[in-house]
């Protein structure tokens, strides 16, 4: 389907596919508008975990089990350290209390039901059934000098995008911070059991996970608190938390405004990414039906404040869909608007979507790809083309969702 775009009426004949769903009905508002889902539905929350406490509060909970306050200390280097919640691993703690400690701080939270791995191993993505039965999922990547894991944050999503997989169900629930840490101590215990593969000799990182991107389910900045909290456990000097640089976490959003606000405030620096994949309100009203609620000016000028307060330079993350929003125009009018809020503060990642013939989202030409990129770079926009590592196992961004595959591979673990 195309139609002459409105937005610009000088550019009357370009061609302009519009978002719509394929194969499944967008669940609307009382006034037709794609229906948005903020509050997580009540559904029973999962067992309390040591990482959801604070340093004193497992220091508490330790002496309410009975055990001297130290403990706390010894199960979270167990934890946090050595990736175990295996009480036979923890020869340090009392024999006789090891099991019920360990059923008390650190209860099972993420059973996996599948792993699947591509580029000769070098990425893996994990599926795993939350205590509810509710599906999630990580993917897992090596690059040279560093290891990203792509983290969910929530149950399904509520933000309702019409190409993504993950908002099609809407929100089933908001994860706990344990179960968003959890996702990470798992796969750090996979890479020191010698499961990721591809290193390469002259590789001297460290193996373990370096790098995470909250581009897995879920809208991040929806479940605030409890990112917020799963990022300072991330932050924390081992063996309090996970010891990881807050350079290296990315929290991105669709542009919930003022939790973008809120995040400048926190005083740590992770790296900040706005999804905007299109600079017009005309065309992202339709991709993306948050932006009913904050507009592309609002978005960018609490990105542009994000970059003032922090001083951490702001990634744009754009999909590029063919005939959709990979107009040249557009690169010149995110340009325009990218360089009306200052210089040196932003760069654009635009993303190649996974080519999908007679679907309208599929992925551009490399030509009107290689063009977009130039124009952006030639107005003084430092702009990359991003890795989509992933997509061969349906990891890509947008695209984690529970198959009924999956679902049939999970009611088998019982
Ligand atoms: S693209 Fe992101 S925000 Fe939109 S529905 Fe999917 S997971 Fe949610």
């Amino acid at each position: 389907m195309t139609e002459t775009s409105p937005a610009r009426p000088a550019n009357t004949g370009v061609r302009q596919t519009r978002p719509r769903t394929e194969g499944w009905t967008q669940k609307k508002d009382a006034e037709g508008r794609p229906l948005l889902q903020f509050a997580s539905p009540k559904r029973g929350k999962p067992p309390v975990h040591l990482a959801d406490m604070t340093p004193p509060e497992r220091v508490e909970k330790v002496k309410e089990l009975g055990l001297p306050g130290f403990r706390a200390k010894q199960l979270s280097t167990h934890y946090f350290t050595h990736y175990t919640s295996d009480p036979a691993e923890m020869t340090d703690l009392p024999a006789a209390q090891r099991e019920e400690l360990v059923a008390g701080m650190l209860p099972p939270l993420l059973t996996e039901v599948r792993q699947l791995k591509t580029d000769r191993g070098d990425t893996i993505k994990f599926l795993w059934r939350l205590h509810d039965g509710a599906l999630v999922e990580s993917v897992l990547m090596r690059y040279p000098g560093r290891i990203t894991l792509c983290v969910s944050s929530q149950a399904g999503c509520g933000m309702n995008c019409p190409f993504c997989a993950t908002g099609q169900a809407g929100l089933t629930r908001n994860m706990s911070t344990a179960e968003i840490i959890e996702q990470i101590v798992r796969a750090n215990r996979l890479i020191a059991e010698g499961g990721l593969g591809g290193k390469k000799s002259d590789d001297h990182s460290m193996e373990r996970v370096s790098n995470i991107v909250f581009m897995g389910m879920g809208e991040p900045l929806a479940n605030y608190k409890r990112v917020m909290d799963a990022v300072r456990i991330m932050v924390a000097d081992q063996p309090n938390g996970l010891g990881m640089s807050a350079r290296g976490i990315t929290v991105s959003t669709v542009g919930l405004v003022p939790a973008i606000r809120k995040l400048s405030d926190e005083g740590i620096p992770v790296t900040f990414a706005l999804s905007l994949h299109a600079p017009d309100d005309h065309l992202r009203d339709e991709l993306i039906p948050v932006n009913s609620k904050w507009k592309v000016d609002e978005a960018l000028d609490a990105a542009r404040e994000y970059y003032e307060k922090t001083g951490r330079r702001v990634s744009i993350e754009y999909a590029l869909i063919k005939d959709m929003n990979d107009h040249g125009w557009r690169a010149d009018l995110l340009a325009e608007k990218l360089n009306e809020r200052g210089r040196g503060w932003v760069h654009v990642n635009p993303i190649p979507l996974n080519p999908t013939p007679e679907s309208v989202w599929t992925a551009s030409t490399r030509e009107v790809t290689n063009e977009f990129v130039r124009r952006l770079n030639d107005a003084g926009i430092p702009t990359t083309l991003r890795d989509t590592r992933g997509k061969e196992i349906d990891g890509a961004c947008g695209q984690l969702v529970a198959t009924t595959e999956d679902e049939a591979a999970a009611a088998q673990l019982g």
